[in-house]
């Protein structure tokens, strides 16, 4: 997908909508560093078992099954964020594409978020990501590092997640192919990443 690639390039405006925070941030290694901040916060506001509420702005969750949820849930918030930078800089660079899906009532509500990010490649070890931007990056770098058979071109090179069964043709295939989500034990998962990139025109 080319047009994304383009888009990538862009600087990325990063906003914090935690509570009253303004702050904006380019990458997202200092945006999830300054947002977890927020969350130590938070953590040290409330007993060990209490509620947490999260204070993304138009967001409203609750948690109550400890602080690993909100984290997870946060850190979906930092990465969708970059989602929608994403996506809106598709739109802008062509108008004709149409305008955003989601309104903007619910412009910050995700979805439920059971459990951390597992990593399904076969043989990689790699424990559960609380954070999906490093889960991301994660899977792409078994994209990059997979083994590509030489000898003839246009060899398939067969995709390592467990039971999926895709090929693809040379290493940009691959990628392209690990940026969307998987089904089978992550398969509600999936649906949610695909919906969330879909409705931002992101892939
Ligand atoms: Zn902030
Ligand atoms: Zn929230
Ligand atoms: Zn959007
Ligand atoms: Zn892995
Ligand atoms: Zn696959």
């Amino acid at each position: 997908m080319p047009l994304v690639k383009r888009v990538k390039k862009k600087t990325l405006k990063l906003d914090c909508e935690w509570g009253s925070c303004q702050e904006t941030f380019s990458r997202m290694e200092k945006f999830c560093e300054h947002v977890e901040a927020h969350l130590s916060a938070v953590n040290l506001d409330e007993d060990a078992d209490g509620e947490r509420t999260c204070l993304w702005r138009d967001c409203g969750f609750c948690s109550v099954e400890g602080s690993g949820e909100l984290r997870r849930h946060v850190f979906f918030h930092c990465y969708h964020t970059k989602l929608k930078q994403m996506g809106q800089q598709v739109l802008d660079a062509q108008p004709e594409v149409g305008s955003c899906s989601i309104a903007h009532h619910n412009r910050n509500i995700i979805p439920e978020l059971p459990d951390n990010f597992v990593c399904l490649w076969e043989e990689c070890d790699q424990p559960p990501y609380e954070n999906p931007e490093w889960f991301y990056r994660h899977v792409e770098m078994h994209g990059l590092t997979v083994d590509i058979p030489q000898g003839e071109c246009e060899v398939p090179i067969r995709c390592g997640w467990k039971d999926c069964e895709a090929t693809a043709k040379g290493r940009p295939k691959l990628r392209e192919h690990l940026a969307q989500p998987h089904t089978g034990e992550a398969g509600g998962l999936s649906r949610l990443w695909r919906d969330v990139r879909k409705q931002h025109k992101v892939l």
